[in-house]
């Protein structure tokens, strides 16, 4: 088998074994990337002789059995807006083109630290604003189950990349689903981590107090593997929380799990294919022992409308910095605001300059009260919903997007259709909950995600439950089939 087919684990396992050297996977991934990111588009930028660099090292350190780290040799993507010293970032925005990062983000001094080899970075939405990969400044990623359709967003190359076996496993970051919508679309696992659980250290912002880092990975034990990494609190983010590390067993099943299916996730999808896809999932969550039982949050209709106020509020500070005069290139203009105004105009995307209008907007005197109040009081009562959720079951299971895949090109042009796709999954940035996505698996051919979203500090819990999940879907199966 061509190893960069293997899971992390089933790597981590062979190169301990000494079946296989870090060069070789490192090799192997270069090898397919070579052959499939031309069409993909996953990757902007590899790196290739410092990986074999990287993997050359490993290899040393695998020899001589000193200092192995939990990923040493492990071949890694990295989504585009995650600094690493001396190389380009470019928020696949065309204003940061030619940026080249000063410092590392925590993440990637700590994969760094555990030997992983990093083989490049992975197109995005510009900024992370997005749900198809298709606003990035550089082109669309295309998605490996079918090239005319979009992998989703905005962390589709990590997705993609992970699922056409271009790395062994990815990050991405998610304020808005960024990482389980992809990770879905694709057909393969995505964390998004409590908030405050990762670092966001060196992570271009897109709305702070939303962003979450996390784990693309071909199994659940991969996604946990990589958090153990990159988890726990850091100095250099005062909103990192000093919990315990993640930790989580293996189940034989879910006998005494209490798993709650929300009404309002289903009524959007109840009559379409998906609704059907998510029936089938929970029933086999039943088989393996779930209590499942319907429950209520009555305010979740409202998140999708809190997120489309509180997050281009916070994009429309975080990006004012991104004005041709502290970073990137300048258009000419007559006076300050020309110059402004030039530059934005010339250097960022319409989706980026709309949050930042929109942001701007709600921020504004007069209209403060109106939207942002009102959307910070709204974003209290979800999570209100949650809380008192959480006091009846244990998890809550959800579909991760209304459909599958769709076409290239359909909802670009539609800023709404393109928000709608974020529905079952922005409520856990507002609320600041773990959620992983598993694929559960395939409607007409494509990938179909599910969603298991649990209390603050969960994810122990999450990954024991959604790793039985996989297990019982045996979805890898079919993916090598297919592909
Ligand atoms: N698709 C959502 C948006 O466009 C989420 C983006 C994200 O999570 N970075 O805002």
């Amino acid at each position: 088998m061509d190893s960069a087919r293997l899971s992390l684990s089933d790597a981590r396992r062979a190169l301990l074994a000494k079946e296989i050297s870090a060069s070789e996977l490192t090799d192997a991934c270069l090898k397919r990337i070579t052959a499939v990111n031309p069409e993909l588009f996953a990757y902007l930028e590899v790196f290739e002789d410092e990986a074999r660099h990287a993997a050359a090292a490993a290899d040393g350190k695998l020899a001589a059995s000193s200092e192995v780290g939990p990923l040493e040799g492990i071949p890694i993507a990295v989504k585009d807006n995650l600094l690493n010293a001396g190389h380009a970032v470019t928020a696949a925005s065309k204003i940061l083109e030619r940026y080249r990062a000063a410092y590392s983000a925590t993440v990637l001094e700590k994969i760094r630290a555990a030997g992983a080899v990093i083989l490049g970075r992975t197109n995005m939405d510009e900024f992370a604003m997005g749900s198809s990969t298709e606003s990035s400044a550089f082109g669309a990623t295309k998605n490996p189950w079918d090239v005319l359709r979009v992998p989703g967003g905005s962390s589709g190359g990590s997705a993609a990349a992970v699922a056409a076996d271009l790395c062994i496993a990815a990050l991405g970051s998610d304020t808005g689903g960024s990482i389980r919508q992809p990770a879905a679309l694709c057909g393969v696992v995505g964390l998004k981590p409590t908030y405050g659980r990762v670092s966001r250290y060196g992570l271009i912002a897109m709305a702070s107090s939303l962003d979450q880092i996390g784990p693309l990975a071909k199994t659940v034990e991969d996604a946990a593997a990589l958090l153990s990494v990159i988890e726990g609190e850091d100095q250099r983010d005062s909103t990192t929380a000093s919990e315990p590390p993640t930790d989580w067993k293996r189940r034989a099943d879910l006998k005494g799990v209490r798993v709650g299916i929300p009404q309002e996730y289903q009524e959007g999808i109840a009559d379409l294919p998906m609704g059907a896809a998510i029936e089938k999932a929970v029933a086999k969550l039943r088989e393996l022992g779930a209590e499942v039982k319907e429950i209520s949050l009555p305010h979740a209709p409202y998140a999708l409308a809190v997120y489309y106020v509180l997050m281009p509020a916070e994009v429309s500070s975080n990006l004012a910095r991104f004005d041709g005069v502290r970073y990137g290139p300048r258009a000419a203009g007559e006076n300050l605001l020309e110059l402004y105004r030039q530059t934005r105009g010339a250097f960022l995307g319409d989706e980026a300059r709309r949050r930042i209008m929109l942001g701007t907007y709600a921020l504004s005197a007069g209209y403060y009260d109106a939207y942002y109040r009102k959307a910070q009081e709204a974003r209290t009562l979800v999570k209100q919903d949650y809380r008192a959720a959480f006091t009846q079951v244990d998890v809550l299971v959800a579909p991760t997007s209304p459909t599958t895949a769709w076409p290239l090109g359909e909802k670009f042009d539609d800023p709404l259709a393109m928000y709608l796709a974020d529905v079952d999954t922005v409520s856990a940035n507002v609320a600041g909950l773990p959620a992983i996505t598993i694929p559960c698996g395939l409607l007409d051919g494509l990938p179909a995600g599910l969603q298991f979203i649990g209390p603050a500090w969960s994810e122990g819990m999450l990954f024991s439950v959604a790793d039985c999940a996989e297990r019982a879907f045996e979805f890898r199966k079919l993916k090598v089939s297919s592909q």
